[in-house]
């Protein structure tokens, strides 16, 4: 890269430093863009002018608040509520809550600047937002966490709506606890609309939204291995996570004849060297999502498989990894460990789940790297579609939103790969959803003037 371009962004992050003082996970996420867009804008003056990677960089608005409800002892607990309002130039502000003891402002804004542009990469009508609450799930009766939702909602009702800003789940959050949110928000808005998604099938859901995230980021490999003439046909898989995504990711690599060798929890990663099979992954699935138990009983259970505590699973040998638990759980050593184990791809069902550090030594290999904004897109594009469905008041069949989800990751990855390819043949999808991401969004932005 030019000095000059070199000098312009590292201008522009030290301003976006500046301002936002601390927030190391937003400064990671607009870095990892602004070293894309701003090579590209340089010859496109009306971006410039228009100042509008600054603008992108600045949420329309970030909204805190505090949370109290009683545990089942009676003590009065305290948390902290956040929403962060990215963007809605091409939509209504649409994104996850995440509940997990790791949240703050910070994280939030990134996956709130993170989710603009993968929203504009669905090709669907939804703004960039998120939100959520340092409030852990984990431990908590369920009347402890229907108490929370409760009061939650309470606050948030005043910030969201369905023309306004779509929530969903994320880390923390899933049909349990939309359940208890869409309920406390019927309950005082007296509307039974739209407001959140991954709602329950009998209240408005859709089918296959649970599957929609990880079976995407499985959909967006297989796009990068055929454009290589390759397939997942008995390769070897390293996933990481075992909640709604690593499930699914690795239930649809199982369709697709890979073999899953490895998933993890906060404790520490398995790893079954005969593979986890469909029989195998309904008992995680009964063991995390029912009995909300450990990764670590897998071991117990099925003696094909070690436990290794406190360890990420990215130096066991695979052909193929998909990190799906959280930010920064790949270091740039995974990433090299990665590929001296002869790793050929690695799809982000995660946000944001390698270090910038990584993400170079992954792209230096020329191997195929699929980030997070396009390749994790499956989820909140089937939001959109569950969206579609309640203003249409009715329900498509599962095979068809199947359908509709291929169809959309496909044209997320032929966006990618149209923006991203190199003069050697070599797609950098990094390059190519940030610029194909950033295109549509900017251009809405210009339409209103300076707003
Ligand atoms: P879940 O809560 O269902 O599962 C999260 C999994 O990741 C759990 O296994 C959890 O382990 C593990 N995990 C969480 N935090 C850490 C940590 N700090 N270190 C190690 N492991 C951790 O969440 P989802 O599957 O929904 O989300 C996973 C990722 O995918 C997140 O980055 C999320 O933002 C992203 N994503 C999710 C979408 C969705 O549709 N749900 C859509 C797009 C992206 P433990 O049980 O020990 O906490």
């Amino acid at each position: 890269m030019c000095a000059k371009r070199s000098t312009d962004i590292e201008t522009f992050m030290q301003g976006v430093i500046d301002r936002n003082p601390g927030e190391t996970e937003f400064h990671q996420a607009v870095r990892e863009v602004s070293a894309d867009i701003i090579p590209w804008i340089q010859d496109k003056p009306s971006y410039m002018e228009a100042q509008i990677l600054e603008r992108m960089a600045e949420p329309d608005r970030v909204v805190s608040f505090r949370v109290c409800w009683a545990d089942d002892d009676g003590n009065v607990r305290v948390n902290r509520g956040y929403r962060v309002q990215n963007n809605n130039a091409i939509g209504p502000y649409k994104g996850g809550l995440r509940f997990h003891p790791s949240v703050n402002q910070s994280i939030l804004k990134f996956l709130a600047f993170e989710q603009t542009f993968k929203n504009s990469l669905t090709g669907l009508p939804m703004g960039g937002g998120k939100g959520g609450a340092d409030f852990n799930p984990k431990g908590k009766s369920d009347n402890e966490v229907m108490r929370f939702c409760q009061s939650f909602m309470t606050e948030l009702f005043r910030h969201v709506g369905a023309d306004t800003d779509i929530p969903a789940g994320d880390i923390g959050v899933g049909a349990r606890e939309i359940g208890y949110m869409f309920g406390q928000y019927k309950r005082i808005t007296n509307q039974f609309t739209g407001t959140l998604t991954g709602k329950g099938m009998e209240y408005g859901g859709s089918e296959m939204r649970p599957e929609a995230t990880g079976y995407g980021a499985v959909y967006f490999l297989e796009d990068m291995l055929h454009s290589k003439g390759d397939a997942i046909e008995g390769k070897s898989v390293a996933i990481s996570g075992s909640g709604n995504v690593a499930t699914f990711a690795a239930e649809k690599i199982i369709h697709r004849g890979g073999k899953v060798l490895t998933l993890s929890d906060s404790g520490g990663f398995i790893h079954d060297r005969d593979g986890i099979d469909a029989e195998k992954l309904a008992w995680i699935k009964e063991l995390k999502g029912v009995r909300r138990g450990r990764i670590s009983e897998y071991a117990d259970h099925f003696k094909t498989a070690d436990f290794h505590e406190r360890t990420r699973p990215w130096n066991v040998p695979c052909d193929l990894a998909i990190p799906c638990a959280t930010q920064n759980e790949i270091s740039a050593d995974d990433a090299k460990a990665l590929i001296a184990n002869g790793c050929m791809a690695v799809s982000e069902g995660a946000n944001m789940p390698t270090v910038i550090e990584g993400i170079d030594v992954f792209l230096r290999s020329r191997i195929l790297f699929g980030p997070s904004k396009a390749a994790n897109a499956g989820g909140v594009a089937m939001s959109g579609l569950e969206m579609s469905q309640k203003s249409a008041r009715r329900s498509w069949a599962q095979e068809e939103l199947r359908n509709l989800l291929r169809e959309i990751m496909d044209g997320i990855h032929s966006r990618c790969h149209a923006a991203g390819l190199e003069d050697d043949g070599y797609c950098n999808y990094v390059r190519g959803a940030n610029i194909a991401g950033f295109q549509k969004v900017a251009n809405a932005m210009m339409a209103f003037g300076v707003v």
